[in-house]
């Protein structure tokens, strides 16, 4: 599931960095394939365009610092990407390239979430280089 408090904060910022992308990390825990975001945080990058958000990792990791540190939940971790798109297409084969990608160097699945301009959130996920069915995620 995705906690009303992480849907809220990719929608403000996706409509505040409009028309450029905005993104970050997504904070929760997976229950077997169950994944629950309990919180976004936003990752500022000064080089986004309308079509491009590139995590940066200094500030990637200053903002999961923090964020774990203010939440204090035991079983919190990064689970995920979120970007927005300033244009009603969800993840693009790009995208889907990069978390396949990025998800060989994590045991537990790596999970994609991209705002649409039109307010639709579509969740990917992928594991070990293969994408997969996101179970009871509801956006
Ligand atoms: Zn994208």
């Amino acid at each position: 599931m995705i906690h009303s408090d992480a849907r809220q904060t990719i929608t403000a910022a996706a409509g505040r960095a409009a028309p450029l992308e905005a993104g970050g990390l997504l904070l929760g825990w997976w229950d077997s394939d169950k994944v629950i975001v309990r919180s976004a945080v936003e990752v500022v990058d000064p080089a986004a365009s309308g079509t491009s958000w590139i995590r940066r990792e200094s500030f990637a990791q200053q903002a999961l610092d923090r964020a774990i540190a203010a939440l204090g939940h035991p079983w919190m971790g990064y689970v995920g990407d979120w970007h927005s798109h300033p244009a009603p297409c969800g993840a693009s084969a790009q995208d889907l390239k990069s978390i396949r990608s990025a998800s060989r160097a994590y045991s537990q699945p790596l999970l994609l979430i991209v705002h649409r301009c039109d307010d639709v959130l579509d969740v990917r996920a992928a594991r070990r280089g293969r994408l997969q069915t996101v179970l009871e995620v509801t956006a």
